[in-house]
């Protein structure tokens, strides 16, 4: 089970690719990845191994400057594609990607399909990204509702998010499950581990529990849980690990 992402200059469906199979030691059962291309989020999903997904998406033709992917070792909801992440919200306009298990999922999917949220799987993970689509109607702000829906959650998670609402930045959040932010030259990376993105950069910055992060092309920002800004320390990494 692994999580990738990617903004920056290059071709995110390629790096993105490149570091899952990087991160193939760690195990899964099917493979995903979320991209942003023509302002639409685009999400393609497959049971077995991550070949099976670059296979297909090589017909493509595709070219985004952001993405997610993720590699999933099913706990809640069996081995299948329907199952694999990214999941999304109703309007496939927010995609998430999660490695660990939520606690509350149960009462969370009961409250949000009592407020006409329909769901297309039986993971404990898609409830983020409703949940996320829940908060946006009481603010405009997505990182809030970003904040707000991960604060809901409990149990253990690193999470990445893109939306094409919020074209040029992933979102992270995480506690007790591995994620590290790599740091490159207008184009940087979030990881479960530093052997994703290590052919790009060694420079990382470890999310700690508790902690969100906004990384953009650009900049990396991280926050608390009550959304006040951190300084953290930036780590350089030998290259041979
Ligand atoms: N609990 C989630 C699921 O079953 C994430 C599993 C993982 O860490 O890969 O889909």
């Amino acid at each position: 089970c692994g999580i990738v992402g990617y903004v920056g200059k290059d071709n995110a469906k390629n790096v993105v690719l490149d570091g899952l199979k990087r991160l193939e030691y760690r195990g899964y059962d099917s493979a995903g990845i979320a991209l942003i291309i023509n302002r639409k989020l685009k999400v393609y999903k497959k049971e077995g191994k991550i070949r099976n997904l670059e296979i297909e998406l090589n017909k493509l033709n595709l070219f985004s400057s952001i993405g997610i992917g993720h590699t999933r070792w099913a706990t809640h909801g069996k081995p299948a594609s329907k199952n694999a992440h990214p999941h999304f919200d109703c309007f496939q306009k927010i995609a998430v990607v999660h490695n660990g298990i939520i606690e509350n999922y149960v009462e969370l999917r009961k409250e949000l399909q009592s407020k006409g949220h329909k769901f297309l799987s039986e993971t404990d993970t898609e409830v983020i990204a409703h949940l996320i689509e829940e908060e946006l109607k009481e603010t405009p702000n997505f990182f809030e509702a970003f904040r707000k829906a991960v604060s809901r959650l409990k149990g253990s998670y690193a999470i990445g998010v893109i939306s094409s609402l919020q074209q040029d930045k992933i979102f992270v959040a995480r506690k007790d499950s591995p994620l590290v932010i790599g740091l490159g030259e207008e184009e940087n990376f979030i990881a479960s581990d530093v052997p994703a993105f290590l052919p790009y950069t060694n420079k990382a910055i470890f999310l700690d529990d508790f902690e969100l992060a906004v990384i953009k092309k650009n900049s990396v920002e991280i926050f608390d849980f009550n959304g006040e800004k951190k300084e953290k320390e930036v780590h350089t990494i030998p290259w041979s690990i």
